[in-house]
């Protein structure tokens, strides 16, 4: 069988040589290329779901230099399963509890293979008119979803784009206001403008100060409390901002969190939104994470306030069955965008864009080349409508709770944080470690030693000097067993580290 294959391959290698997109190559290749991932997902659970292998490992395997002469398909297949899937960690893993899920699904797929077929590079509106208006209509599709304000939605003068992720969020809509006011106060006073968010948002919008060229000294991470919840305090705000009035700074933008990644906190984002408006400061709202729960009306309310923000973004490649690179960024005021981040070269000169009819996003993002990726979340949105979409993520939650239920029932372990979306934060309690042992370093033991043994994945997070074991739940394939069974890891691990068998 092997070998007939092999014949089959050679025979037409003269073509398939000469043509790389020759069609009925590729739709040969191309099935094997979907049974192969079909097969792949059907035993995903046989692999351990974080990767073993130890750095360097892929040089040994691998041959020093590119081939000269071409390789079957078959060939290439082969060796992805022996070399590649072993240093895989596996995302897609119905025992993958780790970070926050990127959840896949057919729907995705098929839109990705359709964004790839056509191959579109659409930077502006006659590059591919079908690229942009589907971003834009599903754009504001999901914004209705969200029940976002129409000043988000194009309808209503705002209007949202597709970004491969939140930092990428982040850094348009911080130069954006960069601009708008610095072009107001004077370029020169670059090193006065401050940005404000709380010491658990996500690490990135650090990277994009940086980026922007905001003076790190003028980043202010302020400080949460357990007692809060770890939400940002609009007192503290509005406090941090007055320092930086009266020494002679400028304020600038807020980032306020829907669902912290260490531990879901959800900032307050109305008295927030107000303070910010009295001192003229562009608010982001990001819910990478959370923001698709928020199509459920049960979660909606977590997105009260939003509508004194500026802009916001969740992403689709965490949890709502699209897969990386999906960030939706909603904006009231585009112009503000499009002012700092337009080019206008000869070679892109057009008379739809002369008309200002047009969409043109390349003065939307950071790059100029851009994916036709609305396609899979067209498809998925199809594909399963809203209703399906809610049943999942609720799906995820009832599973999410479940696991604190299972926690509830033995005593030695607590729920460290109250449970928002899908995601819980436990540990060890102190109260059953040896007294010699450090609580922190019990807890980082127990996850390693569970992690090590390959049948589910998790990660930490130290919050308020706290150390807990994350477990979100969220993967496509998890099922109530999959919980069980991260449970039951659990507390094997547990009782080997404690030594009661
Ligand atoms: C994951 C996450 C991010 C970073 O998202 P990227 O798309 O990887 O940049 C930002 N904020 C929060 C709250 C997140 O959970």
């Amino acid at each position: 069988m092997g070998d007939l294959k092999l014949n089959h391959s050679v025979e037409n290698g003269s073509v398939s040589r000469l043509n790389p997109l020759d069609h009925e190559e590729f739709r040969r290749q191309g099935h094997m290329m979907i049974d192969f991932i079909a097969d792949y997902f059907q035993n995903i659970e046989i692999y351990p779901v974080r990767s073993q292998v130890k750095p360097g490992y892929l040089r040994e395997r691998l041959p020093e230099s590119a081939p000269l002469n071409p390789e079957p398909i078959e060939t290439i297949l082969k060796d992805v399963q022996k070399d590649i899937i072993p240093g895989i960690t596996h995302w897609q893993s119905p025992n993958f509890f780790a970070y926050f899920q990127s959840n896949g699904s057919i729907a995705n797929f098929l839109g990705e293979m359709l964004c790839t077929g056509f191959n579109t590079v659409g930077f502006n509106w006659i590059a591919s008119p079908a690229a942009t208006e589907l971003e834009s209509i599903v754009m504001d599709w999901l914004g209705k979803m969200l029940k976002l304000p129409s000043s988000f939605l194009f309808s209503g003068g705002g209007g949202g784009v597709i970004h491969a992720s939140t930092c990428e969020a982040f850094l348009c809509t911080l130069t954006a206001i960069r601009e708008k006011k610095l072009s107001i106060i004077g370029r020169e006073n670059l090193d006065k403008l401050v940005v404000y968010c709380s010491d658990q948002t996500h690490f990135s919008l650090k990277k994009s100060v940086q980026i922007a060229g905001i003076s790190p000294e003028n980043f202010r991470p302020i400080v949460t409390a357990k007692s809060n919840s770890f939400q940002l305090c609009p007192e503290s705000l509005r406090l941090a901002i007055i320092l930086d009035l009266e020494a002679g700074l400028v304020p600038l933008y807020l980032c306020c969190t829907v669902g912290t990644t260490s531990s879901t906190a959800v900032d307050p984002l109305g008295p927030l939104c107000d303070v910010a408006q009295e001192y003229g400061i562009w608010v982001h709202v990001d819910a990478a994470y959370a923001g698709g729960a928020c199509i459920c009306p049960e979660f909606r309310h977590f997105l009260d306030g939003v509508e004194g923000a500026n802009s916001f973004s969740f992403n689709a490649h965490k949890w709502f069955l699209t897969t990386l690179d999906c960030c939706c960024l909603w904006v009231k005021d585009p112009s503000a965008l499009t002012n700092a981040l337009s080019t206008n070269p000869e070679i892109l000169n057009n008379q739809a864009t002369e008309s200002k009819q047009v969409v043109d996003y390349k003065d939307w993002q950071m790059a100029l080349s851009r994916r036709f990726r609305a396609l899979k979340l067209w498809l998925v949105l199809r594909s399963y409508g809203v209703a399906r979409l809610r049943d999942f993520i609720r799906g995820h939650v009832k599973m999410a709770k479940h696991f604190e239920w299972l926690l509830a029932g033995d005593k030695r372990f607590e729920v460290v944080f109250p449970r928002n979306f899908a995601m819980v934060c436990f540990r060890v309690s102190p109260s059953v470690i040896p007294n010699d042992e450090d609580v922190n370093e019990f807890n980082r033991n127990l996850l390693e030693s569970i992690n090590a043994s390959g049948g589910a994945y998790m990660v930490h997070a130290v919050v308020g000097g706290v150390y807990v074991i994350r477990l979100a739940v969220g993967a496509t394939l998890t099922e109530y067993r999959h919980v069980n069974n991260a449970f039951k890891l659990v507390q094997d691990h547990a009782n080997a580290l404690l030594c009661t068998f």
